[in-house]
């Protein structure tokens, strides 16, 4: 029985997973086991020990390898814990191109880990190739691609740097957290990589920490493999589990979040008291042909600046709805201050040299009614109406 007939939404219910052949249970089992008895003194099982192959990982690995069109997925306890580990396909004297306004998480592993072991880096604005190009040394082994990028949503040519990798040998990593396969699949836009932070919109609720990676060449999944094996941050059953929950609704969640989505941005992009809204899926984003021509759509994040922090903190002050928090991608919509949660860890020159004012918010959208957040940021942007608050930074 093969599912590739399918079309994205049915395989993401319809796969090799969708039930248990030993039983017939319609939802993968949670194993618990950490290690599994062998019957022969001579060939053991598929399965020894957990750290190396667990069947509930295995099952949210295959899945996503599946929907990402690669051949063998990876599953680790943190987005941060599969970015980390993919890193760990450099040496010493290896070079990677970075885009600029990365995760502030990937950031501090960037120039505060990894620059101990003797890798180095070059952050880019990814989006001016010229700038990519001029970056490339010799030892260069890697390019590290965010996009739609965080938290000013700008968005790189995915087949422009791969190309580019591949004419020098080097490998491409994409973090696709922000769009997930249900929109953009980097590895047929010529990735090798695919990273992502699982916390995020494929789990969708929440709830759960987890990270994944996907490759389609057998060769760098047998090295990957290796890695995962023995660095060892592999994601825990009952969260693997919650994962491959989350999956099953991926595109009627990102389906309904991003209308809202451009429905906000309109909104806000319209009001006097906003200053700049950055949303790939407005006709005026810079790179809205490029987000179509790679994507099937422009994803349910998007940023906006006010006026000055003082217009920032009482917008913030005044609206119901959205949790004010760091994280993205779930059911909830959530309002963050990227200056002082996803990039706190980046230096406020450095953040300030990327455009991260400390006057943008960053909204990632839920599933409430559209109109009832519209309505809730409508009477919350009324405050702004003052005089200090209308000064520019
Ligand atoms: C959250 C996030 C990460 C880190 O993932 P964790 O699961 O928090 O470790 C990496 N990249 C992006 C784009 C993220 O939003």
């Amino acid at each position: 029985m093969t599912y590739d007939e399918y079309r994205f939404e049915t395989r993401l219910l319809h796969n090799q997973h969708k039930i248990d052949p030993a039983t017939g249970a319609v939802s993968v089992p949670i194993q618990h086991a950490s290690t599994f008895h062998q019957f022969d003194v001579d060939h053991f099982g598929k399965y020894d020990y957990a750290r190396s192959l667990n069947p509930t990982r295995e099952a949210l690995e295959d899945v996503i390898a599946e929907l990402e069109g690669g051949v063998k997925g990876f599953a680790f306890s943190s987005g941060m814990a599969a970015i980390s580990t993919a890193f760990l396909l450099l040496s010493a004297g290896d070079h990677v191109v970075i885009t600029e306004d990365v995760y502030g998480g990937t950031f501090r592993m960037v120039t505060e880990v990894l620059s101990r072991f003797g890798i180095e880096h070059t952050f880019v604005d990814m989006t001016d190739l010229e700038q990519v190009k001029q970056a490339i040394r010799p030892s260069t082994k890697a390019f590290y691609v965010e996009t739609p990028s965080n938290p000013l949503l700008k968005v790189t040519d995915i087949r422009a740097i791969s190309r580019l990798a591949k004419e020098i040998g080097a490998l491409t990593f994409v973090d696709n957290t922000f769009l997930t396969p249900a929109l953009q699949r980097p590895l047929e836009l010529g990735a090798d990589i695919v990273l992502h932070s699982a916390t995020k919109f494929l789990s969708g609720h929440s709830d759960v920490v987890a990270g994944l990676a996907v490759v389609n060449d057998e060769a760098l999944a047998k090295r990957l493999g290796f890695l995962q094996n023995s660095f060892g941050a592999i994601l825990g059953v009952q969260d693997a589990w919650l994962v491959l929950r989350g999956l099953k609704t991926l595109s009627v969640r990102l389906d309904f979040s991003q209308h809202t989505a451009l429905k906000i941005a309109k909104f806000l992009q319209a009001h006097p008291l906003i200053e700049t809204v950055y949303y790939p899926g407005l006709p005026n984003h810079p790179h809205y042909h490029l987000q179509r021509d790679q994507a099937q759509g422009a994803g349910a994040v998007l940023s906006f600046e006010l006026k000055n922090e003082a217009a920032l903190r009482t917008f913030v002050a005044g609206v119901k709805i959205p949790v004010f928090a760091v994280s993205l991608g779930a059911v909830e919509s959530i309002l963050s201050y990227p200056a002082k949660m996803s990039h706190a860890a980046m230096p406020q020159a450095e953040r300030e040299k990327r455009g991260i004012k400390n006057s943008l918010l960053r909204l990632s959208v839920g599933l409430e009614n559209p109109d009832d957040l519209i309505q809730d940021f409508s009477r919350s942007s009324e405050q702004l109406d003052q005089p200090e608050l209308l000064r520019g930074e």
